[in-house]
């Protein structure tokens, strides 16, 4: 990939969700639009990664969802052992809303020993779920991560913005989709969350857009909403966009 001809950045985006990932996979290539393909469980990890071999604009990421932690706890090890082949992390992180409560010490206990392998490895980038959970999430990362070995990405964040603060003092970049952009509250977040922590995403298939999923191509849309709450001008906001993703993604030694 060459981030400067790179048209947007999806940093959270189920591929393997999708009807057609193979056909996904080819129109984020055509349209030059990098995709990080987070997973939910390290068993499709392969099937990821053979979708994506030689692809210029779409990595697949090695993930353990908390919503699954419940069923699939004793997946943790196998994530670990995955981890060495590669420094793309995500979907992890910690769900503490009502339905996902009775997992919460499996998921505290996964979400830790997944930060403490990629904190031993180091230069991973960690795309994190924190609903209901944001200080928690904050928490973990500070006991088992240092900022320079782990980039931490909350994506699709819906905390508090004094959790957001905290977040953002650890160092946590932050990926923004468009339900957040029109809720109140996503787009107060915008405030508290410096230019060079921004990154773009759509969760798709889970976001949609007039009766459609998302799909990575609407980071472009979201981008230029982004800059209008930056207040900025469309380009010199891309340029930032640009700029932090270049940023997180040599340190996860892709180019
Ligand atoms: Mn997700």
């Amino acid at each position: 990939m060459t981030v400067t001809t790179t048209k947007s950045f999806d940093f959270h985006c189920h591929v393997d969700l999708f009807p057609d990932p193979a056909g996904l996979i080819q129109s984020c290539e055509q349209y030059e639009i990098f995709t990080l393909a987070v997973t939910t469980t390290p068993k499709a990890w392969s099937q990821n990664r053979k979708w994506t071999e030689g692809k210029r604009y779409v990595f697949p990421a090695l993930g353990l969802h908390p919503e699954l932690v419940g069923d699939r706890k004793s997946e943790i090890g196998l994530l670990e052992d995955l981890m060495e082949e590669t420094r793309l992390v995500g979907e992890i992180g910690l769900d503490g809303s009502p339905r996902f409560r009775k997992s919460w010490d499996a998921q505290i206990e996964v979400f830790s020993r997944a930060l403490t392998r990629a904190n031993a490895l180091g230069g991973r980038v960690v795309s994190i779920h924190s609903r209901w959970a944001e200080n928690d999430v904050v928490a973990l990362l500070d006991q088992n991560a240092m900022p320079d070995r782990v980039i931490p990405i909350l994506h699709w964040y819906s905390g508090s913005q004094s959790a957001a603060r905290r977040a953002v003092e650890y160092g946590c970049y932050f990926s923004v989709n468009l339900p957040m952009l029109s809720s109140k509250s996503g787009r107060k977040l915008i405030d508290v969350v410096p230019l060079d922590r921004l990154l773009t995403e759509t969760d798709a298939p889970f976001t949609s857009v007039a009766d459609r999923s998302c799909t990575p191509v609407d980071t472009v849309q979201i981008a230029k909403q982004l800059a209008a709450l930056k207040q900025m001008p469309e380009g010199e906001f891309r340029d930032a966009l640009s700029g932090n993703a270049r940023r997180v993604l040599s340190f996860a030694d892709i180019r």
